[in-house]
């Protein structure tokens, strides 16, 4: 039995993660502000005797005995990311340097969430971890991108100084139960309109493409990559399928057998062209496999929305 830090575990990734770790045996430590993490999230792990929840922001320092940590606190759409661009840099940047801190003192192993928004919009298809990435420095998203690129440096600086014992983890567009119905991302967004006959928004000519991973397959591979005896990263995780924006509404809109119309508003600024992970480094490190096709995902997700819209 390990203790595990869960960081953003109200959240939807961490709430998965919690979940499993109980499963496992583990105690698991669920630290999380609720900027846009739910109680109900966790609300059917609550009684669970190796289960605890702190209301932290990972901001500020903490003094907690652990085992493992999972970094995944930081608001992780678009519109939660831009609404306080300058507390989701404080989240990346002070957020890792306190969980490093925390790794460091008490030698736990440390597993940062970073994100393929590290790539921006890139000029490598599909992206290899040894690509550097095209990011704007000072665009609405650098806050959260350069944030998650600092985080990383971050974790390898206190890996070569300190010897910290890190996993890097690059996480591709993930969907799947828990994520709010209000979090903005394309995959939620499209599955609530559809389910409520509304008008599916497209940003941009819905052209731009996207590789979308199931939660669970997500979370199996958080799970064997800080298992890893000693691959640090960085890693590539998510689904190398890749398809539209348009293909997704599609897809949503036959999967739910709604008469929504799909409507076209401006694409945000930054916005990447195209994403796809390469995953051989997760496939030669840790046989990661990613079972659940977009298609079943869909059909996996839509009736938790069906649920929470009370449908
Ligand atoms: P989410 O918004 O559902 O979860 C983030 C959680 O972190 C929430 O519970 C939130 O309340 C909490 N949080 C935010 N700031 C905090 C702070 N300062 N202190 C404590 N808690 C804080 O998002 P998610 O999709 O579950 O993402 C989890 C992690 O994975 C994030 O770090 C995100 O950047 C990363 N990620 C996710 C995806 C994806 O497609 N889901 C893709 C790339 C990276
Ligand atoms: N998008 C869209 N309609 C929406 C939400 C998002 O067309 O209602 C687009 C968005 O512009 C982007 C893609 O879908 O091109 C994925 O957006 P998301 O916010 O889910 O994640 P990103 O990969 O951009 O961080």
């Amino acid at each position: 039995m390990k203790n595990i830090l869960i960081t953003g575990g109200a959240g939807f990734i961490g709430s998965h993660l919690c979940r499993e770790h109980l499963e496992k045996g583990d105690r698991v430590l669920c630290l999380d502000n609720f900027f846009t993490g739910k109680h109900e999230n966790i609300e059917n792990l609550r009684n669970h005797p190796k289960f605890e929840v702190i209301r932290h922001d990972i901001t500020e320092p903490i003094r907690l005995e652990v085992d493992q940590i999972y970094n995944l606190a930081c608001p992780a759409s678009p519109i939660h990311y831009q609404y306080n661009p300058i507390k989701t840099m404080k989240t990346s940047v002070l957020g890792a340097i306190n969980m490093l801190g925390l790794a460091k003192r008490t030698k736990a192993r440390i597993l940062q969430a970073s994100t393929s928004e590290v790539y921006g919009d890139p000029e490598l298809h599909p992206q290899k971890e040894s690509y550097h990435g095209k990011v704007n420095i000072t665009g609405i998203r650098s806050c959260y991108d350069e944030g998650k690129r600092a985080s990383e440096t971050l974790c390898f600086d206190y890996n070569r100084i300190h010897n910290t014992d890190i996993r890097v983890v690059r996480i591709f567009n993930t969907y799947g139960p828990n994520m709010d119905i209000g979090d903005g991302r394309v995959v939620s967004n499209f599955i609530v309109q559809a389910l409520q006959n509304e008008d599916i928004t497209i940003y941009g000519d819905g052209n731009q493409t996207r590789s979308f991973c199931y939660v669970d397959d997500m979370v199996r591979g958080l799970m064997d990559f800080m298992n890893h005896p000693d691959f640090i990263g960085p890693m590539n995780l998510g689904n190398d399928g890749e398809f539209t924006i348009k293909e997704l509404a599609e897809e949503v809109i036959r999967q739910t057998g709604s008469s929504s119309k799909i409507v076209y508003h401006d694409l945000p600024s930054d916005d990447p062209t195209r994403r796809r992970p390469d995953l051989t480094v997760a496939r030669e490190k840790i046989g990661y496999k990613t079972p659940v096709t977009l298609e079943e995902g869909l059909k996996k997700t839509i009736p938790y929305y069906r649920k929470v819209l009370g449908l």
